[in-house]
C-alpha cells in the first residue's frame, strides 16, 4: 500500500466514488520501484489549480507514481463492459488505471485525475496492471497535440519513469501517466449494468453523467431521451474533427468511446499521411473495422450500443422505447455529415454557400485519394494557393485548382484574409508517425527525451508554420506504417 501524505491534499471530490460499490472497485495504486519525472505539463496543473512545484517535489512525484496516496484521494476502478472489435465483453472494467479523485479547477470545471499503468485491480484479467513507457509517452504526445489541434480529448498531467520492467514481447522500461478528463465514463459503463439488468444503476449513472455532462437534459421533457441526443451531438462533432486532421482512433471499441466527447485511450492511433479513406494503422485491426473512412459508421454502431443499453430509461414500454432509439440512431448520419461537411467547406476557405460546393469538396476528396497526395500537406498548401502562388504539392490537382480559385473569388475579403482564415483551418502540423517514432525510441532506447521536446514544442503550435521537417511527410520509399496496442 502507499503511504498516505499527511497533509498534502489535492482538492479532490468524488462524485464517482460515492455511487454504490457495484460502479467501482476500491483499490490504491501498488508502489513502484523508483519514480523519476520524466515529464510536467505545468501549463495544464496550472489550468486545474494545482502547484506545478509541488507535483514537481519528491512528495507530488510520490503521487503521480502512485507511491503515495494525497490525504483526500479515495482510490478506485471503474466497472464497465464494452464491445471490442464487435465481440462483447460484459466485464473489462480499469484493469490498470486507478481514479485518485475529480479536481474542480479555477474555471469551476470538474475533471478526473487517473493513474494509468498504476498497478493491478479486480479488473485486470491476468494482466499486469501496467503500461510501457513508449505507449505512455505517445499518449502525452499525441493527447496534447490533439488538444492544441482544438480537438476535445483528455490531457496528460505528467509521465513518470518507475524504475520497474514490464514484460511484453520483450522487456521495456515501465511508466505511469497521470491523465485528465472531463470523466471515464464510457459507452461499455452503460452496457455494464445493462448486461446485468441492473435498471436501477443504470438510471443512477445516467443521473450522474447528466449532471456532469449534460445538466440542461435534466430540464428537458425527457431527460434521458435529451441525454442520448447529447451523446449523439458530441460524437459526431468529435469524430468529423477526427476526420478533417486525418486522425486515426485504431481501437474506436465501446469502453474507448466516451459520454463527455473527449477522445480516449490512444493506443495504435495515428495520423494519416497519404489520403486514403481506407488507411488503417493498427496491427491487429485486419479486417479495416476501424480504418480512417469507417470511423463516421462505426461511431454510429458504438451510439447504437449505447442506446441499447439506455432503452429502459428511453420509455418504460419497450416497443415505444425501441421506435424512440430507432428514429434517434436515423438522426446520426445527417449530425455527423453537417459537422463534417462544415469543417470542409472551412478547410477550402468558403464561409458561404454556393450551389456547387459540395461537388467541389467531393472532386478534391476523389483526386486527392487517385493521386494519393498528403492529406496535411495539400490543405495547407490551399493558403499559399490563395494568395497567388502555385504550390508544387498541388500540382496533381490539375483543373480543380482553377475551378476553386474562381470560387474562392466570390467569397468576400481580401486575399490575404483569406490566406489567414486557410492557415487557421488547416494545421501545418500534425503528430507524423516517423516522427513520433523517432522521439519515442530516442527516449526508450536512449533515455534522451530532446527528440521528444523538441516535437511537442511544435505539436503546442499547429497553425504556425514550423521547420520544415516537422511539416514534411514521410520521405517516400519507406515500409508502411504499423502501431500495436502495445500497452
Ligand atoms: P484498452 O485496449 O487499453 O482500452 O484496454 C482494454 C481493457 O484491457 C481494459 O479493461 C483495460 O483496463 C485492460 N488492460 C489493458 N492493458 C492492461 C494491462 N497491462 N493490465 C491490466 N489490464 C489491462
Ligand atoms: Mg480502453
Amino acid at each position: 500500500m502507499p503511504d498516505s501524505l499527511a497533509g498534502l491534499r489535492l482538492g479532490l471530490d468524488h462524485s464517482y466514488a460515492r455511487l454504490p460499490e457495484r460502479f467501482h472497485a476500491r483499490v490504491a495504486p501498488t508502489p513502484v520501484a523508483a519514480p523519476r519525472l520524466l515529464r510536467l505539463n505545468a501549463p495544464l496543473a496550472e489550468e486545474l489549480g494545482l502547484d506545478p512545484a509541488l507535483l514537481a517535489s519528491e512528495a507530488g512525484v510520490a503521487i503521480l507514481a502512485g507511491n503515495a496516496l494525497p490525504e483526500d484521494a479515495q482510490p478506485i476502478a471503474m466497472a464497465y463492459a464494452g464491445h471490442q472489435f464487435g465481440g462483447f465483453t460484459p466485464r473489462l472494467g480499469d484493469g490498470r488505471a486507478i481514479l485518485l479523485g475529480e479536481l474542480i479547477g479555477p474555471d469551476g470545471a470538474r475533471r478526473d485525475l487517473q493513474l494509468k499503468g498504476a498497478g493491478r485491480t479486480p479488473f485486470s484479467r491476468g494482466a499486469d496492471g501496467r503500461a510501457a513507457l513508449g505507449p505512455v509517452l505517445r499518449e502525452y504526445l499525441i493527447s496534447e497535440a490533439m488538444h492544441a489541434l482544438g480537438i476535445p480529448t483528455t490531457r496528460s498531467l505528467a509521465a513518470v519513469a518507475t524504475g520497474e520492467p514490464v514484460f511484453r514481447e520483450t522487456p521495456l522500461p515501465g511508466a505511469v501517466l497521470a491523465r485528465v478528463a472531463a470523466s471515464h465514463i464510457r459507452v461499455g459503463s452503460f452496457q455494464y449494468f445493462a448486461a446485468r439488468g441492473d435498471a436501477e444503476a443504470l438510471r443512477l449513472l445516467a443521473d450522474h453523467a447528466i449532471a456532469r455532462h449534460d445538466p440542461a437534459a435534466a430540464e428537458a421533457p425527457q431527460p434521458y431521451r435529451a441525454f442520448f441526443e447529447g451523446v449523439m451531438a458530441r460524437q459526431a462533432a468529435l469524430v468529423a474533427r477526427w476526420m478533417l486532421v486525418g486522425f486515426i482512433h485504431g481501437v474506436m471499441n465501446t469502453d474507448n468511446t466516451t459520454i463527455s466527447g473527449e477522445t480516449i485511450d490512444y493506443g495504435p492511433c495515428a495520423f494519416m499521411d497519404a489520403y486514403d479513406p481506407a488507411t488503417v494503422f493498427s496491427s491487429i485491426d485486419h479486417y479495416g473495422r476501424y480504418a480512417y473512412g469507417a470511423q463516421p459508421r462505426i461511431i454510429a454502431w458504438n451510439l447504437a450500443r449505447l442506446a441499447e443499453a439506455l432503452l429502459p430509461l428511453f420509455d418504460a414500454r419497450e416497443d415505444a422505447a425501441l421506435e424512440w432509439a430507432r428514429a434517434a440512431i436515423g438522426r446520426f448520419p445527417a449530425l455527423f455529415e453537417a459537422a463534417y461537411a462544415q469543417g470542409l467547406r472551412a478547410k477550402l476557405g468558403l464561409a458561404t454557400a454556393e450551389e456547387g460546393d459540395d461537388a467541389l469538396v467531393a472532386a478534391l476528396l476523389a483526386r486527392m485519394a487517385e493521386a494519393r497526395l498528403d492529406f496535411t500537406a495539400s490543405f495547407r498548401a490551399l493558403a499559399d494557393a490563395a494568395e497567388g502562388a502555385a504550390p508544387e504539392a498541388l500540382a496533381p490537382l490539375g483543373d480543380w485548382l482553377g475551378d476553386w480559385r474562381a470560387r474562392l473569388a466570390r467569397e468576400p475579403g481580401p486575399a490575404a484574409e483569406k490566406a489567414a482564415a486557410l492557415r487557421r483551418a488547416n494545421p501545418a502540423v500534425i503528430p507524423r508517425n516517423h516522427l513520433v517514432e523517432e522521439a519515442l525510441s530516442a527516449a526508450v532506447e536512449r533515455e534522451d527525451l530532446a527528440p521528444f521536446d523538441a516535437l511537442l514544442a511544435v505539436l503546442r503550435r499547429p497553425f504556425e508554420t514550423p521547420p520544415p521537417r516537422y511539416a514534411a511527410p514521410p520521405p517516400p520509399g519507406g515500409a508502411p506504417y504499423v502501431t500495436f496496442c502495445g500497452t
